[in-house]
C-alpha cells in the first residue's frame, strides 16, 4: 500500500538584489497577512535599515534585542503580544532571525525575513537555534513567509560573517555524505532532490569562489542566492540533513566548550575538512574542501578559530553525543585517530 506523504513548506516570495528592502511593504501586501507588524532588530541593523522598514508600514511596532538568549525571545513574545502584533519581521543577522523565528513559532504567527548579513542558512530555513546555558535550544520551526535579502545592505556587512556564511554552504559536501552514509547503514530517509540540490549549491559557490570579494555586490549576490537554496533543500527534506551533518555536531560540540569563542559558519567549515578526511581518507577531497574555504578567506585551522588544539579534539571526540543523528562519526572517534585526522589535515 501506498502511505507516503510529504508537507514542504517554502517561503513564498522571496526578493533578492540591489536596494529590495524599499519593497518589503509590497512583498508582504502579498502575503494577505493581517493585523499589526511587528519589527524585530538589534542595533546596529536597525541603525542601517530600520527606518527604510518603518516607512514603509503605518502603524509599525517593534523590540530591539541585543543577544540571542531565551529571555531575548521571551521579551519578543510579551512585546509582540502587548502590542497585538500580527506577525514579525526580522532584521538583522543570524541572532535576530533566529530569536524572531522562534518568538513567531511560540506566538503562532508568521514571520518576514530581512537579513542584513549572508551569515548562516538560518536566514531562509525554519531550523534556529539559541544558547541555553552550556547547551542549545533548536527547533525546527515554520520557514519565514517572505525574504527580502538587500544585496546592498549584504554587501555592507562585516566580512567576517560573509565568510562563514560560505563556510556553511561549502559545508554542504560533508553534510550530503553523512546523510547518505546514515541512509545505506541506518535507512534514515534519504532525499534525491535536497541532496543533490545542496550538494549542488556547494559546487556552484565553489566554482564561484574567485569572485567572493569584500564589498562587492555580486559576491553577496553569490552567497545569499547559495544560502537561500541550502534553505529550500532543507524545505524539501523537511529536516537539516542536507546542510547538517557531523560538521554541525562538532560545532555545537564547540558551542559547548568554548561558547562565542567562532562563528558557527568558520566552526563547521574547519570540522568539514576533518570530517571529509574521516569519510574518504588521504586521498579524499578533504584539500578541495579546505582550499574552497582558504580562498573566499575562512579559516582552516584550529588557530585561525582561536581555539586550541585539545578542545578541538575533545570537540571531535564527543561530538557523537550530541544528537541521534547518524553520521561517520558513528559511535565515536578515538582520540588518536581525530588526533591522526586533524594533523594530517592541518587543521590542528
Ligand atoms: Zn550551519
Amino acid at each position: 500500500m501506498f502511505d507516503k506523504s510529504t508537507w514542504i513548506q517554502l517561503p513564498r516570495n522571496v526578493l533578492m538584489g540591489h536596494g529590495v528592502v524599499d519593497e518589503l511593504a509590497d512583498a508582504v501586501d502579498e502575503l494577505y497577512l493581517t493585523g499589526r507588524p511587528f519589527l524585530v532588530t538589534s542595533p546596529t541593523p536597525n541603525d542601517i535599515a530600520g527606518d527604510a522598514v518603518r516607512t514603509q508600514f503605518d502603524d509599525i511596532a517593534s523590540v530591539t534585542i541585543e543577544t540571542a538568549s531565551f529571555e531575548s525571545v521571551e521579551r519578543v513574545v510579551d512585546a509582540a503580544e502587548a502590542a497585538d502584533a500580527g506577525y514579525l519581521i526580522a532584521l538583522g543577522g543570524g541572532k535576530v532571525i533566529d530569536t524572531a523565528k522562534m518568538a513567531s513559532d511560540s506566538l503562532d504567527c508568521g514571520f518576514v525575513s530581512v537579513p542584513t548579513a549572508a551569515s548562516h542558512d538560518g536566514i531562509v530555513s525554519g531550523r534556529s537555534s539559541i544558547p541555553e546555558g552550556d547547551t542549545r535550544h533548536s527547533v525546527a520551526a515554520d520557514p519565514p513567509l517572505a525574504v527580502v535579502a538587500d544585496t546592498t545592505i549584504l554587501a555592507e556587512a562585516p566580512w567576517e560573517l560573509t565568510t562563514a556564511g560560505c563556510a556553511d554552504i561549502i559545508s554542504n559536501y560533508t553534510a550530503v555524505k553523512d546523510w547518505q552514509l546514515a541512509h545505506r547503514l541506518k535507512n534514515a530517509e534519504y532525499s534525491e532532490y535536497a541532496g543533490a540540490l545542496s550538494q549542488m549549491t556547494a559546487e556552484m559557490l565553489v566554482d564561484n569562489a574567485e569572485s567572493i570579494k569584500p564589498n562587492l555586490e555580486e559576491s553577496a549576490w553569490v552567497v545569499v542566492k547559495a544560502l537561500l537554496s541550502s534553505g529550500v533543500a532543507m524545505s524539501i527534506a523537511d529536516s537539516s540533513r542536507p546542510a547538517s551533518g557531523a560538521e554541525h555536531l562538532f560545532s555545537h560540540q564547540l558551542d559547548r566548550l568554548v561558547p562565542g569563542r567562532a562563528l558557527h559558519g568558520h566552526q563547521v567549515g574547519v570540522g568539514s575538512i576533518v570530517i571529509e578526511y574521516l569519510h574518504s581518507g588521504e586521498k579524499g577531497e578533504w584539500r578541495d574542501i579546505r582550499n574552497a574555504l582558504d580562498e573566499v578567506g575562512a579559516p582552516t585551522t584550529a588557530a585561525e578559530l582561536g581555539i586550541d588544539d585539545e578542545t578541538v579534539l575533545e570537540a571531535l571526540t564527543t561530538a557523537h553525543t550530541i544528537r541521534d543523528r547518524y553520521t561517520i562519526l558513528g559511535d565515536g572517534v578515538s582520540e588518536e585517530a581525530a588526533r591522526e585526522a586533524a594533523t594530517f589535515t592541518g587543521v590542528i
